[in-house]
């Protein structure tokens, strides 16, 4: 066979042969609607890629973007590659020191940020290493002097374009994780990654997405590439509607009924926001037919996919991280399950679900050892694959994230059954050990979400003199609903041994969240952990 390295290029050059017509929705600050065709991202691409040339990019030069979810954001991960440079998405929720940082770190050399995150830029502008910054007027208005214009840009680009030579293995794309503990770290993706991902995940028992196809990407593109959906949609023709900056669920809704996504895809917490408005004003909110929800990157409660399969939505769940491109598993039903019955389906689909090709997994004892395929052993869950990242740029190799014989030590404890299933249990961070046992804050925040009364249940471990650790559930109720701490007791029974049951509940406002917006069980321990 044929040796030809797998790139980015080819993907690009296919959306603009077999999907000119293709379409890209972008929500502009001011909530309306800009399209382009598949045949504008295709020249816009290039001309980004010739300019950057023209601009001076070497081979290797990192290119940082601070973009909300948008076309041109779009234009930046197939352009900057296309010239040779690597794409380097920062996360806009992060503080100005911290973009500041990871800016430095990755030595970016030119930045492309939207108009209206310029008072953030201004932010870190002194500590900032870009040499050159790019103006997106997202707003449509004129870009400020001092800046490249990135539409002038575009506009003065060379005609003549030739794309970078590479090697399968090359840079394309890096993102740094959040940095939960310590110092964020970043990923380095190659063409070769990138595409074998995109294959994977577009598969029918995965995302299933095809020419036909419309979604809407709510994950940012700043976090984990918006789980690779832009590179599936760009390799297959689908179409792509980006909400842009609003993120509300009652923006999220609007943009839904008018553009109609058949797939959608974000964190539970957006959609726990949602589900909320759905069942306390269903006279006024109301989710369009037939649509397919891709959640995942925290655990998923059982009670939301029953609920959002009541509005009529199908959840695939997913499993994942920054270092592993991100999918990792994903929750569709084997054929041999598929006469399971309904309770069944469901738990099936609060799991992580079955890891997918390309990539090995395990889970690993305490001793060292890995566990069978049980459903009951839980472990640390363990990864190595054509999509999972092998270091991290520019830190030195840490045994605490590589094992010596080179898997990836993901730091979530989870169990697997005899069909392939993963259950995320816990994150190592995040475990309550009492009296020697381990207890699982996933399962109890499942169960808690479960009631009537709870929104939403994030469970910390506190220190205890007696069992060392015991579970302390924080819960937010929902507006007008009432529940004691015996009440939750009560209900936490139903699943929870005796001495597994806290004896302490906090209610609070509101969970908080983090830059990637997952519950912040971080904040929590700070705050109640006495
Ligand atoms: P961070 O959460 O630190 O920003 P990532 O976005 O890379 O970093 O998230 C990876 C982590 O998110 C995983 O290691 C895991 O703990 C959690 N996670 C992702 N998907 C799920 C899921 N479906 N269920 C439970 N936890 C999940």
């Amino acid at each position: 066979m044929q040796r030809v390295p797998l790139s980015l290029n080819h993907l690009l050059e296919r959306a603009g042969r077999l999907y000119a017509e293709s379409e890209i929705v972008s929500r502009l600050p001011d909530k309306s609607l800009a399209r382009h065709r598949f045949a504008d991202f295709y020249r816009r691409a290039r001309q980004l890629a010739s300019a950057l040339q023209a601009a001076g990019l070497r081979k290797g030069d990192r290119v940082a973007t601070l973009c909300w979810n948008h076309h041109a954001h779009l234009e930046c991960y197939f352009g900057i590659p296309a010239a040779g440079g690597v794409m380097h998405t920062l996360n806009l929720r992060l503080a100005a020191e911290e973009i500041a940082w990871i800016a430095n770190h990755a030595r970016d050399r030119f930045l492309v940020v939207d108009d209206i995150l310029l008072p953030l830029y201004e932010q870190l502008r002194a500590q900032a290493p870009f040499e050159r910054v790019i103006v997106f007027p997202f707003s449509r208005a004129a870009v400020a002097p001092g800046y490249t214009d990135y539409e002038a840009f575009l506009a003065a680009a060379p005609a003549q374009f030739e794309y970078a030579p590479h090697e399968e293995d090359d840079p394309v794309a890096m993102c740094y994780t959040s940095g939960t503990t310590g110092r964020p770290k970043g990923v380095v993706y190659s063409h070769r990654s990138t595409v074998l991902h995109t294959l994977m995940a577009n598969q029918p028992d995965h995302w299933g997405l095809g020419a036909g196809d419309s979604v809407m990407p709510v994950t940012p593109m700043f976090h984990a590439n918006s789980w690779g959906v832009p590179y599936g949609c760009v390799m297959i023709g689908a179409r792509l509607v980006f909400p842009g900056p609003h993120l509300h669920p009652e923006d999220l809704l609007a943009l839904m009924h008018a553009e109609r996504p058949k797939f959608v895809l974000g964190v539970p917490t957006i959609w726990l926001t949602m589900l909320q408005l759905l069942e306390s004003q269903p006279e006024k909110y109301r989710l369009p037919p037939g649509m397919r929800m891709l959640v995942g990157g925290a655990p998923v409660p059982e009670a939301m996919i029953r609920a959002y399969a009541r509005h009529g939505a199908e959840i695939r769940h997913g499993w994942g991280m920054t270092e592993m491109s991100p999918v990792g598993t994903i929750s569709y039903l084997k054929p041999e399950l598929q006469d399971a019955g309904e309770d069944e389906r469901f738990r099936r689909f609060a799991m992580a679900g079955v890891p997918v090709p390309l990539m090995d997994l395990r889970i690993v004892g305490e001793a060292g050892t890995e566990l069978p395929w049980d459903g009951k052993q839980v472990g640390e869950v363990q990864v190595r694959g054509a999509f999972i990242t092998g270091s991290y740029h520019e830190v030195p190799q840490d045994p605490d994230k590589f094992t010596a014989d080179g898997w990836l030590r993901t730091g979530d404890v989870a169990s697997l059954d005899a069909h392939g299933y993963l259950r995320i249990t816990d994150r190592t961070k995040d475990l309550v050990k009492s009296g020697g046992e381990w207890i699982s804050s996933v399962d109890m925040e499942n169960l808690l979400m479960a009631h009537a009364a709870v929104l939403e249940a994030a469970v910390i471990a506190v220190p205890d003199a007696k069992w060392g650790e015991r579970p302390l559930p924080c819960v937010v109720l929902k507006p007008g609903k009432n529940a004691t701490a015996e009440d939750l007791c009560a209900h936490l029974a139903k699943g929870f041994a005796k001495w597994q049951l806290p004896e302490r509940f906090e209610f609070i406002e509101a969970i908080p969240r983090t830059s990637t917006g997952k519950f912040w069980k971080v904040k929590l321990r700070e705050r109640f952990s006495r």
